[in-house]
């Protein structure tokens, strides 16, 4: 790598430390000539395979961009999008594999999406899932709605009274 101050050739390596839980590695570095010193990163190329067998990084703002899509007129925030960005990235980068198929970054937006607003999600899932018919759309809100019914607030209801004590007393000696 060239020195960024003045483009010399040769730099050397002072220090290597792993970074970001082991996916990255940041090396200090010294211009062998104008003794400049300056960071680099090195960091597994993650790349996406699409459905036609091409291949193409990994690119995050591409990902925000079709999940913005879905959340056009839904209270979303772009610091919402790029922490969903950030998620889906951290979660692809810890399966450990160099090339990701585009349907696993597609499955990989659907948790935190759903999380993050419900109406965004199902569309986004339309897309995805390539619903066909209005069908897909109940049995996914069905899915939602039964997620919700999960941990219901529980009414407070009359509870069984103790067991009558009478029945089994026995008369007194
Ligand atoms: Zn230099």
């Amino acid at each position: 790598m060239h020195c960024p101050y003045c483009q010399h050739t040769d730099t050397r390596v002072l220090d290597s430390r792993v970074a970001d839980d082991g996916a990255q590695i940041r090396r200090r570095r010294a211009c062998q000539d104008c003794e400049r010193r300056f960071t680099t990163v090195e960091q597994i190329q993650l790349a996406v395979v699409k459905r036609s067998g091409a291949t193409e990084p990994f690119n995050r703002d591409k990902v925000v961009d079709g999940v913005r899509k879905a959340c056009k007129g839904r209270p979303v925030t772009d610091a919402d999008l790029a922490r969903l960005g950030q998620l889906v990235e951290t979660e692809l980068r810890a399966g450990g594999a160099a090339y990701v198929p585009a349907d696993e970054v597609g499955l990989a937006v659907l948790e935190p999406l759903r999380s993050l607003d419900q109406v965004a999600y199902l569309r986004f899932a339309s897309v995805y899932k390539a619903f066909s018919s209005v069908d897909d759309f109940a049995d996914e809100v069905a899915a939602l709605m039964a997620e919700r019914a999960e941990a219901p607030a529980q009414p407070p209801g009359p509870e069984p009274g103790p067991e009558p004590a009478d029945r089994t007393r026995s008369p007194a000696p």
